[in-house]
């Protein structure tokens, strides 16, 4: 589900810092009576997990320069303004 995120913040560590990422972790706030924080850990990112997330940002771009819409539902779907409407009307 992370995939792609922590892929491009390992990508954007690795750039700034010239070194590999010791390991990657997702942090939650789960709204209990008491609020807690879920860790999630992962391991360092492979050339496998680069090679996927370069082909998916090669075809987004390609989808840009043809200005193909290619539907790509994910975590933000929760928080667009065009959920309801222009962008379920394009898969129709
Ligand atoms: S609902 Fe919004 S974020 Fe989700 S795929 Fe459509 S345009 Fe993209």
């Amino acid at each position: 589900m992370h995939q792609v995120q922590l892929t491009a913040y390992a990508y954007l560590f690795r750039q700034l810092t010239d070194e590999l990422e010791a390991g990657l972790e997702i942090r939650s706030l789960i709204k209990t009576k008491v609020p807690k924080i879920e860790y999630h850990r992962y391991a360092a990112r492979t050339d496998s997990h680069f090679r996927r997330f370069f082909q998916i940002v090669r075809q987004y771009l390609d989808d840009l320069d043809r200005a193909d819409f290619v539907y790509r539902p994910g975590f933000g779907c929760t928080m667009c303004d065009f959920r309801d409407g222009p962008c379920v009307a394009a898969l129709a």
